[in-house]
């Protein structure tokens, strides 16, 4: 038997990806949503996975604090140089800053702050989504 509650937290970024010929190639921005999933076999007194409100308070805080409104940038693209003279926000990347990759980074903040997340998808659009999904 498991238990999931999963929140869905809105948030909006810029980036560009190195090495790739697709329209992602140029700088631009998404307005993105990450389903963060909480996984539990035993619910605990309160009858609850998690309170819905914890995820918001640990997780939100960090996409508001980290991602939303930044730049998202590979470390070795050669605009962030330019973006940091600038004092322009930006999250730097070992990666591409891919859905894929945003949806990691997430995952290990939350389970850095021992949240028992399962899964984290981040949503690119509306019809477009990556997922991560770590150890047990
Ligand atoms: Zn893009």
């Amino acid at each position: 038997m498991v238990f999931k509650a999963t929140k869905e937290i809105y948030f909006c970024y810029g980036h560009r990806l190195l090495n790739y010929e697709g329209p992602c190639k140029h700088p631009h921005g998404h307005n993105a949503k990450a389903d963060i999933e909480i996984e539990r076999e035993i619910l605990d007194s309160r009858g609850m996975v998690i309170d819905f409100g914890e995820i918001k308070d640990i997780i939100k805080k960090w996409i508001d604090d980290h991602l939303d409104h930044k730049m998202l940038l590979h470390r070795s693209d050669p605009l962030l140089p330019a973006f940091q003279a600038q004092n322009e926000p930006v999250y730097i990347f070992d990666d591409n800053p891919t859905a894929e990759n945003v949806a990691r980074v997430i995952y290990e903040y939350g389970r850095s702050q021992n949240l028992a997340i399962s899964e984290v998808r981040v949503w690119e659009t509306t019809t477009s989504y990556a997922t991560y999904r770590g150890e047990k």
